[in-house]
């Protein structure tokens, strides 16, 4: 393997190592296994760009690096240790086909985890083949990207190279590696590994790197533990929020995907709801509906208190007071996120001052969605364009079921500081017109498994611009048409 001028050596490649001066028990020194062919099959022009990477050069010389036949200068790669609770089940994992070539320091001088998923085998692989395939790489690259484009904190996709050889899943499909960026991977799974482990030296270590990386303005608290778990659960209710205010479904919520970063990670059995319904699931594995919609802020909680109890031996004092701080920062994950979900919910209604009614204006108005099973992202978008119609318009695109909320919702307005066309511009700015639609996430991935890339990209192209309403993206605006099947994901990528 060709390591020292090899493809990508001009590319801008700046890694720095910092995860791998921890203790040894927490990583293992890995390479990528070659693949027969590597091939570029997708490239992110603009976060190469923000990570002082030359797009050109990699789409001419990157294909090796991303598939992992070539290591970019200065990669060192580990695969990481981690532990989860997977559907309430407590397990060992690790990276199983994953590496993290290294951090990526960027011109702006931030630090990135420069990940390769699906690169073979590791000592963590289990029972797994140790590579991905097509089809849902492609999916988490469109996904990821389309929460960013939403504003939503996520790990970043910066491409996707096939390597020419076939993946047996339920039949033979295209292999394909993700190289994935997130300003780390470090997972409450982490912290639950380091503690089964059963060291406190390991925990203090992974503590005080993730405080440094993630928080250096708590190296100085009091209580680092203390202030380090409330940081993430500060993290964590915002961005569960963000989820739920745009519909996502992230599908399977174990402990080792959830990031103390506050990153959304681990795209696979995802979706956005189409029409409302507190209890979606789409995942076809999820049957007792434990990671569905509605589920999310409870079931983060729940995984914030996996962390708490692996931060319990970095606590001070006797074991029971220790345990009685904890709580109390985990019990104000409910007021964090209610106060995360109503700020967002104001937005989405055009409303700027604050009424005691207001979370229960956007409850009723979720009800009447529920009640006429209409589409969450639409009926938002058709909402933000009323702001501005005179009461008693019949033009609304909702139906006449809305009628009474509207009413009470334009009375509300009523009593706003701004005029409607300011709410109206608030509106637009909170309630995307685009989300990755179910149906056309599919019908890209089916074309791009068959060799035709274009849908992926044109997709891509339109749920980079989610709030603007353009002749181009009309036909991305919609929903599967009433009566299709339920929507279902599968987790075997
Ligand atoms: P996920 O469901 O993607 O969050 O993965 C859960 C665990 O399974 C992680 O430790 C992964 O690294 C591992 N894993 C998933 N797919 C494979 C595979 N094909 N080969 C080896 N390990 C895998
Ligand atoms: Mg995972």
């Amino acid at each position: 393997m060709n390591t020292a001028n090899g493809p990508g050596s001009n590319a801008g490649w700046h890694l720095a190592h910092s995860y791998s001066q921890l203790p040894e028990a927490l990583f293992t020194r890995e390479k990528p296994l070659p693949v027969r062919f590597a091939a570029l099959t997708m490239l992110n022009d603009p976060l190469a760009a923000d990570l002082g990477l030359d797009a050109d050069v990699l789409r001419h010389e990157g294909a090796a690096v991303f598939a992992g036949n070539e290591l970019p200068p200065g990669a060192d790669p580990i695969a990481q240790a981690y532990a989860g609770h997977q559907f309430g089940h407590f397990t060992t994992l690790g990276d199983g086909r994953a590496l993290l070539l290294g951090e990526q320091l960027t011109p702006a001088g931030q630090r990135y985890d420069i990940q390769l998923k699906g690169s073979g085998r590791t000592r963590y692989s289990r029972g797994g083949d140790g590579r991905a395939v097509l089809g849902p790489m492609l999916r988490e690259y469109l996904i990821s990207e389309g929460m960013h484009a939403l504003g939503i904190p996520t790990t970043r996709s910066l491409a996707v190279a096939a390597t020419g050889e076939s993946v047996l899943r339920d039949r033979p499909l295209p292999g394909a590696v993700l190289t994935r960026v997130a300003t780390s991977h470090i997972r409450v799974g982490t912290f639950q590994y380091a503690a089964a482990l059963g060291r406190p030296d390991l925990l203090a270590a992974l503590l005080d790197y993730t405080i440094a990386r993630h928080a250096p303005d708590l190296q100085q608290a009091e209580e680092p533990a203390l202030a380090f778990l409330e940081a993430v659960v500060e993290r964590q209710a915002s961005l569960i929020a963000r989820w739920m205010l745009v519909g996502f479904v992230h599908g399977v919520m174990n402990t080792d995907n959830m990031t103390v970063s506050g990153e959304t990670i681990d795209y696979g059995p995802c979706a956005f709801l189409d029409v409302y319904h507190p209890d979606t699931v789409f995942s076809s594995i999820d049957h007792g509906g434990r990671y569905a919609y509605a589920q999310q802020p409870t079931i983060a909680q729940w995984n914030l208190a996996r962390l708490a109890e692996s931060l319990l031996p970095l606590v001070h004092g006797e074991q029971e007071q220790a345990i009685e701080k904890l709580v109390a920062i985990l019990s104000t994950f409910p007021e964090r996120y209610g106060q995360h979900h109503l700020a967002g919910a104001r937005a989405k209604l055009g409303l700027t001052n604050q009424e005691a009614d207001d979370a229960d204006l956007y409850t009723s108005f979720l009800a009447v969605l529920q009640e006429t099973e209409a589409d969450f992202t639409a009926s938002f978008a058709a909402l933000a364009a009323q702001a501005e119609d005179q009461p008693g318009s019949l033009a609304s695109p909702l139906a006449p079921a809305f009628a009474p909320w509207l009413a009470r919702w334009r009375e509300r307005l009523s009593r706003e500081p701004v005029g409607p066309g300011e709410a109206s511009r608030q509106m637009r700015a909170a309630n995307p017109v685009i989300i990755p639609r179910n149906l056309r996430v599919e019908e890209a991935l089916t074309a791009a498994e068959a060799g035709d890339l274009a849908p992926t990209l044109r997709l891509l192209e339109v749920i980079s611009s989610p709030f603007c309403e353009t002749a181009a993206n009309e036909a991305y605006r919609h929903g599967a048409p009433a009566g299709s099947p339920a929507y279902c994901t599968f987790c075997g990528t």
